[in-house]
């Protein structure tokens, strides 16, 4: 006969950002995801004492699924970015590092959780606002003409997954074959297979893929290891699903981190010559403002910054507002236009006169040119970009989940 225990009372804290355990862990999450992001990302591998596979990755979803998280607030926070990939695929990271690095931001400010996540709001408005606006120039619309647009997004999304370990050029390649039209892709697209066999000729053996109609479009993937084909499968269904999002809503954001930094300059620029009417509208202090769109650009701009894996020195030109990265080694040399020669998305050289700023230093707001050049329209082909519906999707989700952790006055575990 089992007996009875009594049930133990649930367990609550108060305050739990305050504690120094859960900022602790928040920053080496951040520190792990962060590591991973862009196409130096550095791989993580992930394995655990009960045997079975080990995942060599550096996309989200593979990261977030194989990584243990106890505490409640980290569970929130992983939680909301699967949520974000499972609709979208792509800007995991993205989404990720921008809520831990708001989340740190904010809470070495002075402001009560209330004015933070209303300001947070309103600076999450002018940012959305402005990359849906005809304004933004770091928005550009999908040429259907030719198929430019759509290889620069699934470059951008092959190169940024080391752990696929395709070479350059095979990334050139399981870029340019899928793509054989531009309409919608349904599944029917793709046909069906009634069997299949294989077949030997000479030394060589293939696959013989049998047709049930006519025309059967395949892409079929190999790798030289099993990880590296789980990481393949699942970086083409990105790059599938982000193609899929790019029919619907025919834009892309300029990549390399150039979208993150020219937000970050836009927004700056906007609080400083707006603030009085701004706060007039929302009832808080000008100083307030001030701080809280300090924490929010520096965030976006440290998003961009984590691109750089390799110690270089991450800057800002003072026209556009785009990200430059400069190699460690030449890192002192101090004249910008002799070191550097594009910027992050590729859009602009540092041939034209261009004033530049170290991106961790503070500069003195100004207005990011705003009209994109009709050459950059036509040269999307040699540009790195993002998918737009993902990005301002992460850009939400992230500011959103932020405000809910900054939100979290108790936290009531039942530990029976
Ligand atoms: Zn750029």
């Amino acid at each position: 006969m089992s007996r009875l225990e009594a049930k133990k009372p649930s367990l609550c804290k108060t305050e739990p950002l305050t504690s120094e355990k859960v900022r602790s862990t928040l920053s080496v999450l951040k520190g792990v995801i962060a590591s991973c992001y862009g196409p130096s990302g550095r791989l993580k591998q992930l394995h655990n004492g009960l045997g079975g596979c080990v995942c060599t990755t550096s996309q989200s979803s593979a990261l977030l699924r194989n990584l243990s998280v106890t505490h409640p607030v980290l569970k929130v926070l992983t939680s909301s970015v699967q949520n974000h990939v499972s609709c979208f695929s792509d800007c995991g990271l993205f989404t990720a590092i921008l809520c831990c690095n708001l989340i740190e931001n904010i809470q070495r400010l002075d402001l009560t959780p209330a004015t933070a996540i209303k300001l947070n709001k309103y600076l999450l408005s002018l940012c959305t606002s402005y990359l849906k606006s005809e304004a933004c120039s770091c928005r550009i619309p999908v040429d259907f003409r030719s198929t430019h647009t759509f290889l620069s997004l699934v470059h951008s999304i092959l190169t940024s997954k080391p752990a696929c370990m395709l070479s350059r050029k095979e990334t050139d390649h399981i870029g340019a074959t899928p793509i054989g039209s531009l309409n919608p892709i349904v599944s029917t697209t793709y046909g069906s297979v009634k069997d299949v066999c294989s077949a030997r000729f000479g030394s060589k053996h293939f696959f013989h893929l049998l047709p049930n109609e006519a025309t059967v479009c395949s892409l079929l993937l190999c790798s030289r290891n099993d990880t590296a084909w789980e990481e393949l499968k699942l970086t083409c269904q990105t790059a599938m699903h982000v193609l899929q999002l790019t029919i619907k809503e025919p834009w892309v954001l300029l990549g390399g981190g150039c979208t993150e930094t020219h937000l970050a300059a836009y927004v700056r620029h906007k609080v400083h010559h707006e603030a009085e009417a701004i706060v007039r509208d929302d009832g808080c202090s000008q100083a307030k403002l001030h701080v809280a769109a300090e924490a929010f650009c520096s965030a976006l701009e440290s998003v961009a910054g984590s691109l750089e894996h390799d110690g270089g020195e991450i800057l800002i030109d003072m026209k556009y507002g785009h990200l430059w990265s400069c190699q460690a080694d030449s890192a002192s040399v101090g004249n910008w236009s002799d070191t550097l020669s594009r910027c992050g998305c590729g859009l602009y050289n540092s041939q034209e006169e261009l004033n530049w700023s170290v991106l961790r230093s503070t500069y003195h707001p100004f207005a990011p040119q705003t009209c994109l050049p009709q050459a950059a329209l036509g040269s999307a082909s040699n540009l790195t970009v993002d998918c737009f519906t993902a990005k301002l999707s992460g850009l939400q989700a992230a500011v959103e989940t932020a405000n809910l952790i900054l939100d979290l006055s108790y936290v009531i575990e039942d530990k029976n």
